[in-house]
């Protein structure tokens, strides 16, 4: 396959000791050698997969031209260049972006990646799935987007602060409560949105903890915020599994990523009784037929200083790439790491039946075409992680009334909005005998094509 991956001679021994079908074997990558296994994502245009989608469902809907022509474009993009003085006193500076898909439905609203791969494209791209995952689960938001294009894993706590607060102070001209409100993405977390909450505060001279969410709950942050995203992909895959008759006990799971959403829906699953067999993350991957010790992987990259799974070992826990584990043997495949990650390349061989989307467009459409094709179900990104957007709702809110929630009651309102929004789309997916991508598609571009419809074009 084209994939150059890095590798470590552990990983290769491994390979014949996990059943992973007959994939091509990856490639090591030479300029590599000698560091930490780190695997490289193939960057295929994510903007194209979004923009080929909408066409698509546009079609089937016979969406009148014009709206159609509205939701090719985001409203806004903003390019910004951050010069970041850094702990040596050198000015380094980063280019950063944020994107308006739609504010038909209400303030547009979605995360800020941090990543060395952040594109103007990819944005755009996040921009308009945070547009149809907030229309599909019918929360009262547009859909917008963010991103450095920056390598944290380098950069010290000063470092990252100073980017932020200057990143921040660079797009606020279009930020706000009522117009779009950030959150955390890949690689940020409730420190920088502490931050980012502080230095819109700063600069407007007044508390404004509802201009981002994701925050830490001392700072109006909500209980259940962290672990909403992979709460919300283990409902999902719990009301999955009530379609499938499948009993919990007997399902087994391998997740790609384990980070934020990675790790919560790992633990939580595996608190529902399911096996997680594999899981992996930038380090690489580890695999178990009877099962993982989740609550000490938990604990073991909590302690790690980088936050991974590297270093890891258990007796009878293989460590396998994550090419192995996305076509390992189990029920369930959730993939929580980064997008295009199941390629035409490897999606023959995936071995899951059940497919549930925690990262954002981690199919590309070719490998979505496949796996239709081979009958293995997927429950699409913009309904299976849409925890996380539900649960910032809920935190702006709160932070808007002044009024805080049990956790409970969050965690009882987010399993509200995923169950019934399972069910709507897998009876809408029925009942015109689509896949549930196309049905969470065309439930999610009807609405928001209504909303524009309604509202009117100004002037
Ligand atoms: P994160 O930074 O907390 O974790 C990302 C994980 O992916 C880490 O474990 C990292 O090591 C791993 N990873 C990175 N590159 C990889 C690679 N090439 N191969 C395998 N693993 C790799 O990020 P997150 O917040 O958990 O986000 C993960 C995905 O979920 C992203 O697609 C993001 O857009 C999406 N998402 C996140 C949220 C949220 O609330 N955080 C909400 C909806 C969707």
């Amino acid at each position: 396959m084209k994939t150059v991956l890095a590798e470590d001679a552990q990983a290769q021994v491994d390979l014949g000791r996990v059943q992973t079908g007959v994939m091509p074997t990856v490639v090591a990558d030479a300029t590599t050698a000698g560091t930490p296994a780190v695997e490289q994502p193939v960057k295929r245009d994510l903007w194209d997969t979004v923009v080929a989608e909408l066409d698509e469902v546009a079609a089937r809907l016979k969406l009148a031209p014009g709206i159609h022509a509205m939701l090719r474009q985001p409203e806004r993009e903003l390019t910004v260049s951050i010069p970041v003085v850094m702990d040596d006193g050198q000015i380094k500076v980063f280019t950063g972006y944020r994107v308006q898909h739609s504010s038909a439905r209400g303030p547009c609203k979605g995360g800020i990646r941090y990543h060395v791969g952040v594109t103007l494209n990819e944005v755009k791209a996040l921009s308009a799935m945070m547009t149809w995952k907030c229309a599909v689960v019918g929360i009262p938001y547009g859909g917008a987007k963010g991103g450095v294009q920056c390598d944290p894993t380098v950069m010290s706590q000063g470092e990252l602060s100073r980017m932020t607060r200057r990143f921040t102070a660079m797009i606020l001209p279009i930020l706000g409560s009522k117009r779009d409100i950030p959150a955390p993405d890949v690689n940020t977390n409730p420190q920088v949105m502490a931050w980012i909450a502080d230095t819109v505060s700063m600069l407007e001279g007044k508390t404004v903890m509802e201009s981002v969410t994701g925050k830490p709950v001392n700072l109006g942050g909500s209980l259940g915020r962290k672990e909403a995203t992979g709460r919300g992909v283990a409902i999902v895959t719990a009301e999955l599994l009530k379609r499938r008759a499948a009993a919990h006990a007997e399902t087994t799971v391998a997740v790609q990523g384990f980070g934020n959403v990675g790790s919560y829906a790992a633990r939580i699953l595996h608190e529902m009784g399911c096996k997680i067999v594999a899981v992996s993350d930038v380090s690489g991957g580890f695999y178990s037929a009877r099962g993982l010790d989740i609550a000490a992987i938990c604990k073991h990259v909590e302690q790690n200083p980088k936050h991974l799974l590297e270093g890891y070992s258990s007796p009878g826990v293989d460590r396998i790439t994550n090419q192995e584990l996305l076509v390992a043997p189990a029920d369930i495949l959730i993939p929580a790491a980064l997008e295009h990650q199941l390629t035409a390349e490897n999606a023959p061989y995936v071995q899951a039946q059940m497919i549930v989307e925690g990262a954002n467009g981690p199919t590309t459409r070719e490998a979505d075409a496949i796996l239709q094709e081979r009958g293995i179900v997927v429950v699409p990104d913009i309904l299976a992680n849409a925890g996380g957007v539900a649960v910032s709702y809920f935190e702006w809110v709160q932070d808007l009334q002044n009024f805080f929630w049990e956790e409970d009651e969050v965690n009882q309102q987010l399993q509200t909005i995923m169950v019934n929004s399972f069910r709507q789309v897998w009876d809408f997916a029925e009942a015109h005998d689509v896949p549930l991508r196309m049905a969470a598609y065309m439930m999610a571009v009807d609405r928001v094509a209504s909303a524009v419809q309604t509202r009117g074009i100004w002037p």
